[in-house]
């Protein structure tokens, strides 16, 4: 089984003993003393390794290899041989150390590492050849800066090459690529990862708390045959929908694990990246939410790669989700169409049909304005797009007439409260911290059926207060955002989505 070890930068026995009890506590199998800055008294280290509550690595890291201690050498070999001689310890030696001739003596068993804090060094592979060869390596460690997304795929490799030769190593990439290779790791066999006590207190760039390794993307359910999802986008470290998914495949015992995918903007960028997860088997990669700015790279890489496209999301020209279906082919398909359609005919206990000859104001002309005009106009209606750049509210007017209803521009000043029967925000105007904002700023008399904001942050925007105080019949965004996940869970699971869990979710996000 592939342990968890918190790691912990030693400033005091106490301090270092009572840090590992939280982390027995908070269900670590291992923990990583950092003695850096703590070689001064060889008693003290003693007493640590003695009473300490988990198995544990000692690790006194040089400044030459990333770490903290400018010590010399001889000082820092005289610490970790001190704890070497407790069986109880892992000690780690750094690959560098161990060519120049160190010696770690006693009956620890060693981890030969090597890091690199700044990118993939380009002899990776013949690092780990030459831990595997070394007789007094129980196991190789490889850490570096992954450049994209890509490196968690070597790190899954080197991994399973190091397991061939007889020893379990501990493969990771830093920083903002790298969490895969982290919460991964016990899906491809890892001796162990790592995590901070708590958020913050990480000893590695991109290193995750605890909580968050457990909780979030339960670590304790990754096994081989987990299937893997992420939200792909750029940036991405705020999306809930880690949160909302992960917590889904929980509440429904499904054996998957939901992830962040940064990839930078470029369609080169989406295809190498995507292609490569999709192409390494033993990941299991099959599916992703895509958010900004890759929602047309989708089309278009699902197009390249022969798979399907709901002829929806075709028209609108842009897809939000990615399914790979059992047979390994694609489907690209946009449930943002889906869900506004469906929480505006919800609220007003109608059907799409009916939606037929109803006028709709649509304020935005961005992606999530193109999906609700194009969703109500397949359904008959008559869209007006409000846009503040009249020229874009015309260009998506004229992309979309081809379709059933009529589709107009207009200018966003021209906006009248007694023209549409349904209003519908797709601009960011009231979202946080902007909360005093609304688009609507002059309601007359006129009382429209419906009015819908797709802003989900705040749950109640101006716009929707104002118009709920009015008597007129509301929709936010938290609505639209559970439809949309749902719809992308059921596509991957083929079970119901736990829609009360997905809005329990958002709504603690937002509130907390
Ligand atoms: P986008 O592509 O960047 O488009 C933004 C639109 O808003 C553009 O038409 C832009 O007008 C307009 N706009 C921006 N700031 C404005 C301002 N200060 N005054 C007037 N118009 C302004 O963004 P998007 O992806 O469509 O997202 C828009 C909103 O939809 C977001 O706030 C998001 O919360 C919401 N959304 C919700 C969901 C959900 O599931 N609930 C899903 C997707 C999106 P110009 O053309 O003049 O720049």
């Amino acid at each position: 089984m592939t342990q968890l070890c918190v790691a912990i930068m030693v400033k005091s026995v106490e301090q270092a003993l009572a840090h590992a009890a939280q982390a027995a506590e908070r269900g670590a199998d291992v923990v990583e003393y950092r003695l850096d800055r703590f070689t001064a008294d060889l008693d003290a280290v003693r007493k640590i390794v003695i009473k300490s509550p988990l198995r544990c690595i000692v690790t006194c890291r040089p400044v030459w290899e990333g770490g903290h201690f400018e010590g010399d050498e001889a000082t820092r070999l005289s610490v970790l041989n001190e704890v070497s001689v407790h069986g109880n310890a892992l000690v780690d030696l750094e690959l560098v150390a161990r060519e120049r001739g160190a010696e770690i003596a006693g009956g620890a068993k060693l981890i030969l590492s090597s890091h690199d804090f700044l990118t993939r060094p380009a002899d990776l592979t013949r690092r780990l050849s030459r831990m595997i060869h070394d007789e007094r390596c129980d196991v190789p460690k490889l850490a570096w800066r992954a450049r994209s997304l890509r490196d968690n795929i070597e790190a899954f490799e080197l991994l399973a090459t190091s397991r061939a030769a007889g020893k379990r190593a501990i493969a990771l990439c830093m920083g903002d690529y790298g969490l895969p290779s982290r919460v991964l790791a016990g899906k491809f066999g890892a001796f162990l990862t790592f995590a901070g006590l708590d958020e913050e207190s990480g000893t590695a760039p991109g290193q995750t708390g605890i909580e968050t390794m457990k909780r979030l993307y339960r670590w304790d359910a990754i096994n081989p045959a987990t299937r893997v999802y992420g939200v792909i986008g750029h940036p991405v470290a705020h999306s809930m929908s880690p949160a909302i998914h992960n917590a889904g495949f929980d509440a429904t015992g499904f054996d998957g694990v939901y992830l962040p995918m940064p990839i930078p903007p470029e369609y080169e960028q989406f295809k190498a990246t995507v292609g490569a997860w999709l192409d390494y088997k033993l990941l299991n990669f099959r599916g992703a939410s895509v958010t900004i700015p890759h929602k047309e790279n989708l089309l278009r890489f699902v197009r390249e790669r022969g798979g399907a496209v709901e002829p929806l999301a075709q028209r609108i020209g842009a897809a939000n989700t990615l399914a790979v279906r059992d047979d390994g082919s694609l489907y690209a398909s946009n449930t943002d169409y889906a869900a506004a359609i469906d929480s505006v005919c919800g609220a007003m206990g109608i059907k799409r049909e009916q939606l037929a000859g109803r006028r709709v104001a649509v304020i935005g002309a961005g992606g999530a304005a193109r999906a609700v005009a194009a969703a109500f106009a397949h359904y008959e209606a008559t869209v007006v797009i409000h846009n503040r750049t009249l020229d874009r509210a015309r260009q998506l007017a004229e992309q979309l007439s081809g379709a059933s209803g009529k589709v107009v521009a207009a200018a966003l000043e021209n906006l009248c409260m007694s023209c549409c029967e349904i209003y519908v925000n797709c601009t960011p105007i009231g979202m946080h911290p902007e909360v005093d904002a609304s688009p609507i700023e002059a309601w007359s008399d006129a009382k429209p059926a419906l009015v819908f904001d797709t802003i989900y942050n705040p749950v109640e925007t101006k716009l929707l207060r104002e118009a709920r105080a009015k008597g007129i019949k509301t929709v936010g965004g938290v609505e639209m955002f559970v439809r949309q996940a749902a719809s992308q869970f059921e596509l991957w699971t083929g079970r119901a989505a736990p829609t009360d869990v997905f809005e329990k979710v958002i709504r603690a996000k937002l509130q907390g």
